[in-house]
């Protein structure tokens, strides 16, 4: 990194070659230098593309997976428990059907944006794909990890949207320790969802586990 006479900085790529005598002996070196500040900043956004989701700014399903594995094996080395929490808007194809796709989106941040404000920075939180988000808390009761995805639930169901008026979300969760394998919690927390959509939507359900 190099700096202007202004103060911006930019990227350079030197190149150094030798010029050698008929020995074998360098008699000058040449650099070549190379302003590759436009390179890095694309390189920069395509990074950023591949692990946040575009339209919310949450990571995306990748870049959750990788923290999820990371708290995994941070959890397994002190013993610590996580709660996983998986989150499905109900009947969200109605929204899209009823104001249209672009209108979904703007509900979708908005849910997002409850959805951040909703926990602390250490509780990592997704887009999981679609209209679904997961949540990993770093809690280690169940009860009180369940009354902070509670909270979200009501938060969301007496939020007034735009147009919309209420909607409600199903919440599934599991809590996930060093006996665990993320994906097999994930598992726990997407038939939690499941139960919790069969048993009318608009609620909380642990995985039978807890
Ligand atoms: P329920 O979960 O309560 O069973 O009903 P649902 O209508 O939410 O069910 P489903 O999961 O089948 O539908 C989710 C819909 O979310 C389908 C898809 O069109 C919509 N969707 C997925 N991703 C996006 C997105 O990024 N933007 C918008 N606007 N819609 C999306
Ligand atoms: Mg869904
Ligand atoms: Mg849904």
């Amino acid at each position: 990194w190099n700096r202007h006479k202004n103060g911006d900085l930019y990227a350079v790529m030197t190149t150094l070659s030798a010029v050698r005598d008929s020995a074998g002996k360098p008699l000058q070196y040449v650099g070549l230098f190379a302003d590759i500040t436009a390179n890095k900043t694309h390189q920069r956004q395509l990074e950023h593309m591949a692990h946040f989701d575009a339209l919310t700014g949450l990571p995306n399903r990748r870049a959750g997976l990788d923290i999820l594995n990371h708290a995994w094996s941070t959890a397994a080395r002190s013993g610590q428990v996580f709660s996983v929490m998986m989150v499905d808007v109900d009947h969200f194809k109605k929204i899209n059907d009823n104001y249209g796709h672009l209108f979904g989106d703007e509900v979708l941040l908005r849910i997002a944006d409850l959805m951040r404000q909703s926990f602390r920075s250490n509780d990592k939180l997704f887009r999981f794909g679609g209209e679904e988000f997961v949540v990993l808390l770093r809690c280690p009761h169940t009860q009180a990890a369940r009354s902070a995805f509670e909270r979200l639930r009501n938060r969301i169901a007496q939020h007034d949207f735009p147009q919309v008026g209420q909607l409600t979300i199903s919440i599934g969760y599991t809590a996930i320790d060093a006996d665990d394998t993320p994906s097999v919690a994930f598992e726990r927390a997407d038939l939690a969802v499941y139960n919790a959509k069969s048993e009318g939507r608009n609620r909380t359900v642990a995985h039978a586990d807890l």
